[in-house]
């Protein structure tokens, strides 16, 4: 059973998908894809060796090894031509993370229809990216789990231009502006006007750090006063 997070990046896979799920670790994305039929073969790649021996060692243990390769490798490295794959998910990371993967591994990015990203944090930087190397979001979502709010990311191929609070907010998560989505920037809210008292207190930690979070806070609060 998938955790809510992967669940959700799991319900964004096409049927008929051929996958790559880079930092597999345990390949339950990839064997839940594959035993419900929705991905034809997938890919779980990892840098690390002692995840992707677990994921061999579930792969094994689900039967599933004609349909899973598990690869050792950097980032998109682990991906060949000749695999064809039309999804990469990448799930579990911090944006700047998912970011770096994404650029060393553009070549491989050539074919792909689309990207299905779920950062734990960073997601601004990660959208940054998405709008300069000509993909377009399309989907996006948040989820509550253990006590994180975690965000996904789809996207396609394609042009795209969004302001800044786009950016931080998410061009669709801002417009859906659901429960949890509400508590992630109420909760984000009240850490900085902590910081700001804290700043306020000890001014030789600098204007230039207070000023910084003073508009961070005053983006937050517009963004509420617009749906409210
Ligand atoms: N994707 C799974 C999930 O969402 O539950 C596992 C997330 S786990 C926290 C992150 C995994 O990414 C680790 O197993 C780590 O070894 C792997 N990883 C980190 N950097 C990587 C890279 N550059 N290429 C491939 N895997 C990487």
């Amino acid at each position: 059973n998938l955790s809510p997070r992967l669940k959700i990046v799991a319900s964004l896979v096409p049927q008929g998908s051929r996958i790559a799920d880079i930092g597999s670790d345990h390949a339950y994305l990839a064997i839940n894809l594959i035993k419900n039929k929705i991905a034809n073969h997938a890919i779980a790649g990892e840098v690390a060796p002692g995840p992707l021996s677990n994921s061999k060692e579930e792969i094994e243990k689900n039967g599933v090894v004609d349909q899973i390769e598990a690869r050792l490798g950097d980032g998109l490295a682990v991906i060949q031509d000749t695999d064809t794959v039309d999804v990469i998910c990448i799930a579990g990371m911090g944006g700047q993370l998912i970011r770096k993967i994404l650029n060393d591994g553009k070549t491989k990015l050539n074919g792909v229809k689309k990207l299905i990203l779920q950062p734990n944090v960073g997601e601004l930087e990660l959208r940054e990216w998405l709008i300069s190397n000509n993909f377009k979001i399309t989907h996006e979502d948040i989820v509550a789990e253990d006590h994180h709010l975690y965000e996904i990311i789809m996207a396609e191929p394609g042009q795209m231009t969004l302001s800044e609070k786009e950016q931080m907010f998410g061009p669709i998560l801002m417009k859906s502006h659901n429960e949890v989505y509400t508590r992630k920037w109420q909760r984000e809210l009240n850490r900085l006007r902590k910081i700001e008292v804290n700043l306020n207190a000890h001014p030789s930690h600098g204007q230039a750090k207070l000023d910084q979070v003073t508009k961070q806070i005053s983006d937050i609060e517009e963004m509420f006063s617009h749906v409210s």
